[in-house]
């Protein structure tokens, strides 16, 4: 009998998503604005705050990006968060991460009103998931991963899942958030021993460390579920690559432990793919409050 992967596409998922949002922001009396601060000019950064604004262009969203210097004090930041917060034809603050070494991210984080969290990081928030509580904002990336598992009807409740990395922005909110689910979670990280072991343990497993590849065949077993949240620059050049374009592999060497497990998310086009659209999710809820 020849086993069949199934490949969990974030692309599709996404792609619904669009015309989800569209259409209710279609039947919004007020257009949604997201206010995106960026400090500093960290190439990421602008390029995942370009994908937030061709996506709030796709449904309708209106997104204002303010680029403060890489030497800005914190009252200058803590100012600028203060007076969109105030402003009313604002709904979501986001302060794009990392930031440079010199700020103090918790305070900056959590001068933003929690009611314009969008990113679910200010301490409100985070107390509302540790607490699993009636007014969750999950961090986008956690939220684009259950939906994903949701999508394809992969059940979590009682089923054991593995973390691969704690990182407040990815690995923790995603173990809480499925440990609210009723999933019996292990976190793993850089310190955990016989991690090999600990992965092949679990029925789903999600990995979250930015190590290219890092997941190969010894780490999995067969019927595993595989979520890849890693995205790693590569030089590999991919079939139908476009010239001058950066390439991307995952933490998960997909080649490999596709032809084990039951079912992976592949990268580019899974989880990444709908991280953004779960930012937007975060939006909407936030304007329909
Ligand atoms: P991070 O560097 O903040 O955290 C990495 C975590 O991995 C740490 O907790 C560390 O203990 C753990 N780790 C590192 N090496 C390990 C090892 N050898 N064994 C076990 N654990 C190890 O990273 P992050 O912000 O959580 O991002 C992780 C990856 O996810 C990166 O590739 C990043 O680009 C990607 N990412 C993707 C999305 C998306 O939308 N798909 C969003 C955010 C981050």
């Amino acid at each position: 009998m020849v086993m069949t992967t199934q490949i969990l596409e974030g692309i599709s998922l996404r792609n619904s998503t669009i015309e989800r949002l569209s259409t209710k922001i279609k039947l919004l009396s007020v257009q949604p604005t997201l206010a995106v601060i960026q400090i500093g000019n960290l190439a990421d950064s602008t390029a995942f705050i370009k994908a937030k604004k061709a996506f709030g262009d796709k449904i309708g969203a209106r997104v204002t990006h303010t680029i403060l210097p890489d030497k800005i004090k914190m009252d200058g930041v803590v100012a600028l968060i203060k007076k969109l917060n105030a402003d009313s034809s604002v709904q979501g603050i986001l302060v794009q991460l990392p930031l440079p070494s010199h700020l103090d991210k918790h305070t900056i984080i959590d001068t933003i009103d929690p009611k314009k969290d969008v990113d679910g990081l200010t301490s409100t928030h985070t107390q509302e998931l540790w607490e699993d509580g009636s007014d969750i904002i999950l961090p986008a990336t956690a939220r684009g991963i259950l939906a994903l598992l949701d999508h394809y009807n992969i059940q979590v409740e009682g089923k054991k899942v593995v973390v691969v990395g704690r990182s407040t922005l990815v690995g923790k909110p995603t173990a809480i958030a499925l440990l609210n689910r009723n999933a019996t979670v292990i976190i793993c990280h850089r310190g955990t021993e016989n991690l090999k072991e600990e992965t092949r343990r679990a029925d789903i497993l999600i990995v979250a460390i930015g190590k290219a590849k890092f997941i190969n065949k010894d780490f999995v077993r067969s019927g595993q579920v595989v979520i890849d949240v890693g995205i790693n620059i590569t030089s590999e050049s991919k079939p139908r690559q476009e010239v001058g374009k950066k390439s991307f592999v995952g933490d998960v060497d997909f080649e490999e432990v596709s032809k084990i497990v039951s079912a992976i998310s592949p990268v580019p086009g899974g989880v990444g793919a709908m991280t953004v659209a779960s930012l937007f999710e975060n939006l909407l809820d936030i304007v329909e409050k």
